[in-house]
This record gives C-alpha cells, sequence and structure tokens, in this order.
C-alpha cells in the first residue's frame, strides 16, 4: 500500500509499504480519510513532540472495514467505521476514574505508536471502530475532531444561554463554536483571520472580532456584560492570546485551554483568589465519540463549511504547513483514493 512516511523535517515522502494484515481482535480499514489535526501541526514543530523517522502520522481516520482478525465478527466486514485515536488499559487509577485520555498505561496513540491513516490502509483493534450509521464517511470524517471539541465543552460545564468567548477559529475553534452552539450557546469569536472570522459567522458566533483592529474588551463587554463572559475556549495556544483574554473572564468566570503551546501565561495568584477564577486544561477526549456521531446524524454541524479540501496523501506536508501559516483552510482531509 500507498504510505505518507515521516522521514525527518521537511521530509515526508511516499512509500510503498507492504498491506497490514489483522491479527487476532485486529481489524484492517480501507482508509477513505485521514483529517489534519493541529496536533500534527504541533508534531512538525514542536521539539518535545517530534515524529520518529519511519512514522506514518494520521489519527482522525475513517474508512470500511475490509479484513478481520480471529475472534471478530464476520459481519463487520464492509462496515462505515470512524476511529478512537487511543487505545486506554481501562484498569488504571485514572481509566478507573473516567479520565481514559490521560490512561497511565497506554502506548497506543494512533500516528505515533501504530501506524496511522495517512495510508491507503490501517491496522487497529475491533474495539477501536466506532459504526457511523446514517453518516457519509466524509461527515464522518469530522467525528474524532468535533469528540475534541465536545469534549472541551462539555468539560467546562457550561449551560444554555450562558457567554462564552471561543478564541481562534481554526479546526478547533471552530468545532467547538458548533458545540456550543449545540448546547444552546451562541458565543462571541476572537481571530486574525479574515478567512476564519467569516467561517465563525457563518457556524453561528453572535459578534466576531479582528483584535487587532478592533477593541475585543468592549465588544465583550457589549456582548456579555459590564463583569465579562463566563467561559472562554482558548483554541489557539498562544500565549499572547491568553494574556489578552483572561482579563475579559467574569468573576467565578472559566478559562478552558483547548489549544496547546510550550509558552507559559501569566497567572497571578492575587487576580485568580480575588476573582475566584478557575482555568482548566482539556486534553483529546474521553470516550466522547458517540456524542460526536450523534450530533452529526442529527445534522447540527454544517460539514461542508467545515471540510476545507480534500487532497491526496503527497500534499500531507505542503497542507501543514499551509494550515501552520494561517492559510484560509479549516479542516482539511486526506483522502488516498486521489493518490
Ligand atoms: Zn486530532
Ligand atoms: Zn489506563
Amino acid at each position: 500500500m500507498k504510505a505518507a512516511i515521516y522521514r525527518g523535517p521537511g521530509n515526508v515522502s511516499i512509500e510503498s509499504l507492504a498491506d497490514p494484515a489483522p491479527g487476532p481482535s485486529e481489524v484492517v480499514v480501507q482508509v477513505a480519510y485521514s483529517g489534519i489535526c493541529g496536533t500534527d501541526l504541533h508534531l512538525v514543530h514542536l521539539p518535545a513532540v517530534k515524529p520518529e523517522e519511519g512514522d506514518v502520522m494520521g489519527h482522525e481516520v475513517v474508512g470500511e472495514i475490509v479484513e478481520i482478525g480471529q475472534g471478530v465478527d464476520r459481519s463487520r466486514v464492509g462496515e462505515a467505521v470512524a476511529l478512537e485515536h487511543l487505545l486506554s488499559c481501562m484498569s488504571c487509577e485514572f481509566c478507573n476514574e473516567g479520565h481514559i485520555n490521560l490512561c497511565r498505561n497506554s502506548t497506543y496513540f494512533m500516528g505515533r505508536d501504530i501506524t496511522g491513516g495517512n495510508a491507503q490502509y490501517i491496522r487497529v483493534y475491533d474495539t477501536m471502530a466506532v459504526p457511523v450509521p446514517g453518516l457519509s464517511l466524509r461527515e464522518a470524517a469530522l467525528a474524532e475532531p468535533l469528540a475534541v471539541a465536545y469534549q472541551g465543552v462539555a468539560f467546562s460545564g457550561i449551560k444554555e444561554g450562558e457567554s462564552a468567548l471561543v478564541v481562534g477559529c481554526g479546526p478547533i475553534g471552530a468545532l467547538t463554536i458548533q458545540v456550543l452552539k449545540a448546547f444552546g450557546v451562541q458565543p462571541i469569536v476572537s481571530e486574525i483571520s479574515p478567512y476564519r472570522l467569516q467561517l465563525a459567522s457563518k457556524l453561528g458566533a453572535a459578534v466576531t472580532v479582528n483584535p487587532m483592529k478592533d477593541d475585543l474588551e468592549a465588544a465583550v463587554k457589549k456582548y456579555a456584560g459590564e463583569t465579562g463572559v463566563r467561559y472562554v475556549f482558548e483554541c489557539t495556544g498562544s500565549a499572547k492570546a491568553y494574556a489578552q483574554v483572561m482579563p475579559l473572564l467574569r468573576s467565578a468566570g472559566t478559562l478552558m485551554m483547548v489549544g496547546s503551546g510550550p509558552d507559559a501565561i501569566p497567572v497571578v495568584p492575587e487576580t485568580m483568589l480575588r476573582r475566584q477564577l478557575t482555568i482548566k486544561g482539556s486534553l483529546a477526549y474521553a470516550d466522547r465519540m458517540a456524542n460526536a456521531i450523534e450530533l452529526l446524524q442529527r445534522g447540527v454541524i454544517e460539514v461542508d463549511t467545515l471540510i476545507s479540501a480534500e487532497r491526496p496523501l503527497e500534499d500531507w506536508y505542503t497542507s501543514v504547513g499551509e494550515l501552520s501559516s494561517g492559510g484560509d483552510l479549516c479542516k482539511v482531509l486526506i483522502k488516498p483514493s486521489l493518490s
């Protein structure tokens, strides 16, 4: 099969690999789409988590089961599935508390520990292949990143009609806007790219603001009231953005860290205490795939607006570059059948 293989910085080559064969309790899935994720941008650019030479990345994967291993129900052949990106042990202290995304024993992250989805086929445990009845594979391609956005919103504790500021309208910011809308919240969105500001409006933002041009503080007060906004969903990971939005939180408000970044942010104990603020980190998701699939099945996610492009394997690295430099794109799907 053809696969996009990481051969070092700036070098991803399309090579032939042996077709995977399923072991016991495993299935082989013919990859229909493999989405490019913010995590891929971090993997390529952040020194701490660089991929290793020879890795096949891609962890937002959907396709059709074409082969099954011993012990897997034969009726699954031909089934359309979205794949979980992680296999957790289900027995460590974090798994027992429901934080399966924090599993201590998992060494099974797709695209890093196991061969990822930027290939024509992928082999996974059958429990990682989740059926997507009623969805096209293109719609289902949003299930994994939508589960990440769902986790951030659900974990925040926000309720219908409350105020929220979403910072950044890249793929996760865009999906966060959509999940908030499904929760009955119409957020204000801060974003510097004109393309993404327009995208935020289309996806249901109440107000959009370019903080480089407009007064974000004034806009937030107009939207949420003089005391500030109850929830901030920071989806860029930029320390500068964090510093800018912390003062916009209402007392007793919550900052959700959805965007990852390496730089420190200013947290002043006196402010935190006097204003009784909460900061929560949200990593990927724990058991949210079903929620994401249900939102897609209800038709409340604007799939066509969110998916900007479908590209062959050969375009993976240049697409990551385009996304990293803030290109006019939201979700880019790699479609191996175009290769
Ligand atoms: Zn992802
Ligand atoms: Zn565990």
